[in-house]
């Protein structure tokens, strides 16, 4: 689960990680009060979405006065903010952050997250901070510096370490030891996935503080971080993967138009490579599980076609712990509800198959039945073309 720079900042605080002084806002009238309570030099205006590459997309500003601050956020609350990571539809800005702007001798980056082929977690800083760090690990690799964290947690000397790597001096070093050791602490009390600060600077006064901030968590520690998940905010989340979470279906909305309906997490990834190998898209990953109901199976194929990229369905059950023709009596269901006119390939093995065949057969709808994978992803894209 991702959350807001602001978010992530309140956390921050909580944790002792310098910030700027500011707060959220969802009107200009609030950005102006905001501002006047301030009372600084310089203010700055960061868009909240769960998106990076906000300042090369016009999402951050910077006002001198407290009506220039209005006159912004009027213009930016509202706006559609395309960056490289929200994909070509963009992300409406619903809020922003006024905080007092700072001024900026030097940017450096911090993150902490998991290294899955050292199965342990990364502490990773580079004094080339303010761009994307994987820039940085390809470009200049060796201004990327890593602590490996292992079941003993983040020592003292390894984050002293960093601290020398980034180049600080003297008392710059104790205070980035003290966020390296917070950034610590919030990952594993928080359940977190990424703890990000990027830029981390130096101000022109000697100070480091905390710019940028994000932190996804871990979503299977949710159930016990309350607080964490209320934080949520549905708008940024994509609204049919919010659907099927509320179904407890595994969906991911992807680009193609090859909608896919499969039990099982792998034969799901297969399905979608065997697609691709015949020359489709796959619009979807989804996971209707071991052991759906007709229900859930009735939701995840409504799901599944209101995409409207989708040109032709796949489905591809193996009837293990599920069975054939539950899954076969779920989407007959839901078919014949939503009238579904696309065309629609179906493999169906193992148990209960032949009961499934015979359900989708007397159903009174067209589907082209395949027997193995490789014909049931050609014929799919056939049907496209
Ligand atoms: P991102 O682009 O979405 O990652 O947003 P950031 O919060 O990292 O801001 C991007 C860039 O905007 C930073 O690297 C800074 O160069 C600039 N910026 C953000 N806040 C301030 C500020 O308070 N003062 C100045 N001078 N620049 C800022
Ligand atoms: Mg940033």
């Amino acid at each position: 689960m991702k959350i807001h720079e602001y978010q992530a900042k309140r956390i921050f605080k909580e944790y002792g990680v310098p910030i700027p002084n500011g707060d959220v806002v969802f009107t200009s009238e609030e950005a102006a009060q905001i501002a006047k309570k301030l009372n600084v030099r310089k203010y700055v205006l960061k868009a909240q979405v769960h998106a990076g590459g906000r300042g090369k997309a016009g999402g951050i500003k910077i006002a001198t006065t407290v009506e220039e601050v209005e006159n912004l956020s009027r213009d930016m609350i509202g706006m559609i903010l395309k960056t490289h990571q929200t994909g070509a539809a963009g992300r409406k800005v619903r809020s922003l952050l006024v905080e007092e702007a700072m001024d900026i001798d030097k940017e450096l980056y911090l993150g902490l997250t998991v290294d899955r082929a050292n199965e342990c977690l990364v502490l990773l800083g580079s004094p080339a901070g303010g761009v994307e760090i994987e820039v940085v690990a390809e470009k200049n690799p060796e201004l990327l510096f890593k602590e490996r964290i292992d079941i003993l947690g983040l020592r003292p000397y390894m984050a002293r370490r960093m601290a020398f790597n980034l180049g600080l001096k003297d008392k710059q070093i104790s205070a980035a030891v003290a966020i390296m050791q917070a950034m610590f602490k919030i990952f594993i009390q928080k359940d977190a996935s990424l703890v990000e600060i990027n830029p981390l600077i130096i101000t022109k006064q000697g100070n480091i503080v905390a710019l940028d901030a994000k932190i996804n968590f871990d979503d299977n520690a949710l159930f016990r971080q309350a607080a964490v998940k209320d934080m949520r905010d549905l708008n940024e989340e994509e609204p049919l993967e919010v659907e099927a979470s509320n179904y407890k279906l595994n969906y991911i909305k992807l680009d193609g138009n090859v909608g896919c309906m499969v039990n099982g997490a792998g034969l799901a990834m297969s399905t979608m490579d065997i697609i691709k190998l015949a020359g489709g898209e796959p619009a979807n990953f989804l996971d209707v599980g071991g052991g759906a109901t007709k229900d859930q199976v009735a939701h995840a194929f409504r799901i599944l076609i209101s995409d409207k990229n989708v040109k032709a369905i796949l489905i591809n059950i193996f009837g293990g712990i599920m069975r054939c023709d539950v899954v076969a009596a779920g989407i007959v269901d839901a078919a014949k509800e939503v009238k579904v006119n696309l065309p629609m390939v179906v493999r169906l093995q193992g148990t209960n198959m032949q009961e499934g065949r015979q359900i989708l057969k007397e159903s009174g709808l067209t589907f082209g039945i395949a027997e193995t994978m490789q014909e049931a992803a050609s014929k799919v894209t056939d049907a496209i073309k």
